[in-house]
């Protein structure tokens, strides 16, 4: 859905629109604080600020939504784990967490986390998590407000927009060139809800976060409890190959998300934020004629032909824009409830980009700078720690 206008009135448009962006993230970057004077912090601060105005200028000019927020994403994630090991090799030493610690609630809380906590905290109004509410890194106060408000926002949005675990599969999934496994069954989409099912009865069965004890792939990449008994010898033999064959191997051979599509639970929970929010992605099906490029583009499943003769994806949409950029016929397009469907198609999608680019730079501007600081501490010391 490109901007068919003439070159220099593009490039101009293009650097209005993505002025409220470039002022927000020098705000961000600088927090009211001058600059610090040592280039090994000024550099990736500045780096990072760059890349992040970069691209959502590139997603304005080009038109093209899903390649510009993929680059951003991926890097997000592959950031994230960056930064998150070297701090807690930092403050730690290790990946692995004590029992000591995980009592004391030195454990940073994550999204994953929240659908099991729903029907705790409805019956006896505690969180079933050994995190801190408010103090500390990661603490559970702030990442709850943060999922509320990018909920509202982006619905499953948040799983192409805000997730730190998404880019991993989205990465990989970029490897090579065609797909080895072409076809899916559509069953096996239905898989999420299966586990969501599981763990929230887990969850409030054993009053313990059963997802993150026993199945997160992630905590091969974060953290996890240190190997000292059966049981966490049994728990890192189920992540492990979790994480290698969700992640990274199926990714590989399907080029599509599998961990996100197929598997994630909390991606689950999150479609259903997608009916509470204003903006969805939606087909015109007269324009549509049907060459499936939508559907094998799709990185996490959510358009068949069933959904569009509907004229919508489907509820597992996550925004991504993919199959708005690969629409041959300009069928598909971000949508405003409410409005009539194809009508300003470039409004409905700056309306959507902003909000959830805005969503994307919070959360990623720190990884950025936080793993591009150790890159440049590894060059200049030989360790990424200090
Ligand atoms: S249906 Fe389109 S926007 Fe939704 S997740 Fe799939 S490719 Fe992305
Ligand atoms: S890519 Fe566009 S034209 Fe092709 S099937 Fe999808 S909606 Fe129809």
């Amino acid at each position: 859905m490109a901007d068919r206008s003439g070159k220099p009135r593009r490039l101009l448009k293009a650097f209005l629109l993505t002025l409220p962006v470039l002022v927000l993230m020098a705000m961000m970057a600088t927090q009211g604080r001058p600059l610090p004077e040592d280039p090994i912090e000024l550099i990736p601060i500045i780096v990072a600020f760059l890349f992040i105005v970069g691209l959502f200028f590139l997603i304005v000019y080009t038109g093209r939504t899903h390649r510009y927020r993929s680059i951003l994403f991926v890097t997000y994630a592959v950031c994230f784990v960056i930064s998150f090991i070297s701090n807690l090799f930092e403050v730690r030493g290790s990946m692995a967490l004590t029992e000591e610690e995980m009592i004391q609630g030195h454990t940073p809380f994550c999204h994953m986390v929240i659908p099991m906590t729903v029907i705790p905290a409805a019956l006896s109004r505690t969180i079933i998590f050994p995190g801190s509410m408010l103090q500390g890194f990661a603490a559970i106060g702030p990442m709850l407000i943060l999922w509320l408000g990018a909920s509202i926002t982006l619905g499953r949005g948040w799983c192409s927009w805000a997730c730190f675990y998404g880019g991993l599969d989205e990465g990989f999934s970029k490897i090579g060139r065609k797909p080895i496994i072409k076809r899916i069954k559509k069953k096996w989409t239905y898989l999420p809800f299966a586990v969501l099912l599981a763990i929230m009865v887990s969850s409030a069965a054993t009053l313990t976060p059963t997802y993150c004890a026993w199945l997160c792939p992630f905590k091969t990449v974060t953290e996890y409890a240190e190997v000292t008994s059966a049981t966490t010898l049994l728990q890192a033999g189920i992540f492990l190959p979790l994480f290698f064959g969700l992640v990274i191997v199926m990714p590989i051979l399907t080029k599509r998300r599998t961990q996100c599509g197929l598997f994630c639970p909390m991606g689950a929970f999150q479609s259903f934020t997608n009916k509470v929010n204003i903006f969805d992605v939606r087909v015109a099906a007269d324009k549509c004629v049907q060459c499936g490029r939508c559907v094998e583009t799709c990185p996490t499943f959510c358009i068949d032909a069933e959904s569009i003769k509907k004229g919508r994806t489907r509820i597992t949409c996550t925004k991504c824009g993919g199959c708005i950029d690969e629409c041959p016929k300009d069928a598909i397009s971000y949508h405003i409830k409410g409005t009539r469907v194809g009508v300003k198609p470039q409004t409905a999608r700056m309306m959507f980009v902003y909000p959830a680019f805005l969503f994307l730079s919070i959360m990623g501007s720190g990884m950025m700078a936080g793993a591009a600081y150790r890159m440049l501490l590894l060059i200049t010391t030989g360790n990424v720690i200090q």
